[in-house]
């Protein structure tokens, strides 16, 4: 037996108040019982989306939204944008590339955030540009972007904005509706403090117009049906029930609490990792940290061991890096139901492991410069 503690960007640990929910016996999804969860938990969607947009659920992880998001507003042929900066960003030309999509790459080294300019040149020199896809909070690097200036950007064309939010909603201040996001997709296992399964989408005016040309063949992931069972409280096929009583309790936790009050915890929680981190010499990595997960340069010789071995030996999971940063930087996330005691458990065990395996740190300190930012608050 060994006590587990999950501080990875996804999936994070689940209240008790959720888990409870999840082990309630299953309800058939036609019935009015059903709708009504189903419609408080696409009211609390909206309020944590921060739009007057519906926002679909469907069954599927993440990329499943994502893939959502371009089956549906686009046609072979197409040109698009996409402002990359790390995995999550990647994914956007991995996936519209599948379906034959022209992809204008104004992405940027991993580390670094997408710069607004350069979109707003790539728009300027194409006027056939159909979408730009980018990231709120990279989760492969810890870099945000500044969603908003992309916003007033591109609101300016005919073109339409798609973020994925994934890793950052709930976490760090997002409004889908004043910083002008058209396409918004999200998860159900970060921010959001539900089990991995679940993946939703909202769509403003200018998508559905756009929606209307797209030719890039789909079934299950059509939103139009999402649409359609969306005005009845119901879903085009069989949903992940348990999830979505799970869900409407996690949204209403989140309402209870207030989502600026959200925010407002896990920039302390960034603060105090931020803090830990150098005070045990690690050199935060990206050029515009974000709220929800930080990131750390490792020294090379041990940076494969440290996951590993902290997992192993403590019960703690936390990630390494992905792509070229594999064995470089480590991942401390501080998204979804992580609070204050579980970041002091982290840095304990972390400056244990960093220890055990050679660095050279005085043990204590990251714990110690961790709890001197949360007493300030
Ligand atoms: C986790 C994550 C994804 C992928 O989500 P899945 O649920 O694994 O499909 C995409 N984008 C970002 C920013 C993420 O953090």
């Amino acid at each position: 037996m060994k006590k587990q503690y999950l501080l990875t960007p996804g999936p994070t640990p689940i209240p008790p108040e959720v888990a409870l929910k999840e082990a309630l016996p299953i309800l058939h999804h036609r019935t009015s019982e059903f709708a009504a969860i189903y419609k408080d938990a696409a009211e609390g969607l909206k309020y944590v989306f921060q739009t007057k947009n519906d926002v679909y659920m469907l069954a599927g992880s993440g990329t499943g939204a994502m893939e959502m998001a371009v089956v549906n507003l686009l046609s072979p042929g197409d040109e698009i944008i996409v402002a990359s900066c790390g995995n999550f960003g990647d994914r956007w030309i991995k996936i519209a590339e599948t379906y034959g999509v022209k992809v204008t790459s104004v992405s940027v080294p991993w580390g670094n955030a997408v710069k607004p300019a350069e979109i707003e040149k790539a728009l300027k020199a194409n006027s056939n540009i159909k979408a730009v896809y980018t990231t709120f909070t990279e989760t492969s690097t810890g870099v945000v972007n500044d969603i908003k200036s992309i916003g007033e950007i591109v609101a300016k064309t005919n073109a339409v904005l798609v973020v994925d939010s994934i890793s950052g909603l709930g976490g760090q201040e997002f409004r889908t509706d004043e910083w002008k996001v058209d396409v918004n997709v999200c998860g159900s296992q970060k921010g959001l403090m539900l089990a991995p399964g679940l993946a939703f989408i909202s769509f403003s005016e200018k998508a559905w117009k756009l929606a209307e040309t797209s030719k890039i063949p789909k079934f299950y992931y059509d939103i139009k049906k999402y649409k359609k069972s969306f005005a009845s409280n119901e879903t085009p096929f069989t949903p992940p029930v348990t999830l979505i009583v799970a869900l409407r309790e996690s949204l209403r936790m989140i309402k209870e609490k207030g989502i600026e009050n959200m925010w407002n915890d896990y920039k302390l929680l960034a603060k105090a990792a931020r803090a830990g981190m150098k005070a045990i010499g690690l050199e935060l990595f990206g050029e515009v940290p974000c709220e929800v997960v930080t990131s750390a340069k490792v020294p090379e010789e041990i940076g494969g061991k440290i996951v590993k071995t902290l997992r192993e030996k403590y019960g703690v999971s936390i990630a390494g890096g992905q792509g070229d940063l594999k064995g470089k930087i480590i991942r401390f996330a501080h998204m979804g139901y992580i609070g204050k005691a579980d970041l002091l458990v982290g840095f304990a065990c972390l400056e244990m492991v960093l220890a055990e395996l050679g660095m050279k740190i005085e043990k204590g300190k990251a714990v110690a410069a961790a709890e001197e930012e949360l007493i300030k608050g």
